[in-house]
C-alpha cells in the first residue's frame, strides 16, 4: 500500500494534480519547466510524465500552458478518484 501512496505523491504538485493516461509523452512541459520539477517514465510502451520534485514547483503554469492534452488540472482527476476509493486509500 505504501508503494502505491508513493507513487500518487508522483502525480501531484502543492498546486495540480496530472492525469498520467492523457500523456503523450512529448516532454514539452519538462523543457519549459524552470526548477526541473517533471520528469519522465521512458519505458518502449509506457511512457508519460511524473513529479520528480513537487516542493520544488513554484506555481509558474508554464506546463499547465504548453500540455497539448490537459493532463494538468487542479482537481483529482476522476481515474484517480476512483482508484484510491476503491481502495480505500487516504493521502
Ligand atoms: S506537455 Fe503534456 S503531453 Fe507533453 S509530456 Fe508534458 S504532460 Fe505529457
Ligand atoms: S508550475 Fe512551473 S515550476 Fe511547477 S511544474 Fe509547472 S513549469 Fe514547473
Amino acid at each position: 500500500m505504501r508503494n502505491v501512496v508513493d507513487r500518487l505523491k508522483k502525480m501531484r504538485s502543492e498546486y495540480f494534480w496530472i492525469n498520467p493516461r492523457l500523456c503523450t509523452a512529448c516532454w514539452r512541459c519538462i523543457k519549459v519547466c524552470p526548477k526541473r520539477v517533471i520528469d519522465r517514465v521512458g519505458f518502449l510502451w509506457h511512457r508519460h510524465i511524473i513529479i520528480q520534485n513537487a516542493q520544488e514547483c513554484i506555481n509558474c503554469k508554464k506546463c499547465i500552458k504548453i500540455c497539448p492534452h490537459g493532463v494538468f488540472s487542479k482537481e483529482m482527476p476522476d481515474i484517480i478518484k476512483t482508484f484510491i476509493e476503491k481502495r480505500g486509500i487516504e493521502l
